[in-house]
């Protein structure tokens, strides 16, 4: 009822950086979420953002586009169940892509990847308890949330559309991932 189609490209953080971060804007969009100093992935930080995309030379990008069957998932589920599977979908991907980040960060040493998204991996994160995060090995920043424009970086680099959804279901869902290392030579 889905298929996966995965979109690559590379380029140098200077490059990124002058072309699709502003820090300054995307903290707006951030202010106005519910994970804003909630999630230890999301700002406010106590770095700068722009200081961590420069400790790297090159960032690949990785989008991975879930295209649905509506018509088939209607059918079989009826519009509520639809609604439970798309994101069961979605959670399940940006699952596998976080081990497949983590092997490339393996693969690639001195490396980090950027996570699709906030962090999700304890079901409620310590933050609002003033704790510390629990699993400081796993989580990873989003490019969002380091100030990177996602939907630029999607069309641009990837030729991919990222699509709203204004309660409808959406036809298809894209998670973008990154990958910062110095090593001219990785591949993801
Ligand atoms: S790993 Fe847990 S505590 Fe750490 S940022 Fe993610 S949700 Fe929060």
């Amino acid at each position: 009822m889905y298929h996966i189609e995965e979109f690559r490209n590379k380029t140098t953080v200077r490059n990124y950086l002058e072309h699709y971060v502003d820090v300054a804007i995307f903290l707006e969009y951030c202010k106005a979420c519910r994970c804003y100093g909630r999630i230890w992935s999301c700002p406010p930080y106590d770095f700068e953002p722009e200081a961590y995309w420069g400790k790297y030379r090159y960032v690949h990008i990785l989008g991975t586009k879930i295209s649905f069957d509506r018509e088939a998932i209607d059918k079989e589920k009826g519009k509520e169940e639809a609604a439970a599977y798309i994101r069961q979908v979605y959670l399940n991907a940006k699952e596998q892509l976080s081990e497949k980040m983590y092997g490339l960060e393996q693969r690639y040493p001195g490396s980090v990847t950027l996570s699709a998204g906030n962090c999700t991996i304890c079901s409620e994160c310590t933050r609002p308890a003033g704790q510390v995060c629990l699993h400081p090995d796993r989580m990873r920043y989003s490019i969002e949330a380091l100030g990177g424009n996602v939907v630029k970086t999607a069309e641009e680099l990837l030729g991919v559309r990222i699509q709203w959804s204004d309660g409808d279901l959406p036809e298809y869902l894209t998670l973008v991932n990154g990958l910062l290392t110095d090593d001219p030579g990785a591949e993801i």
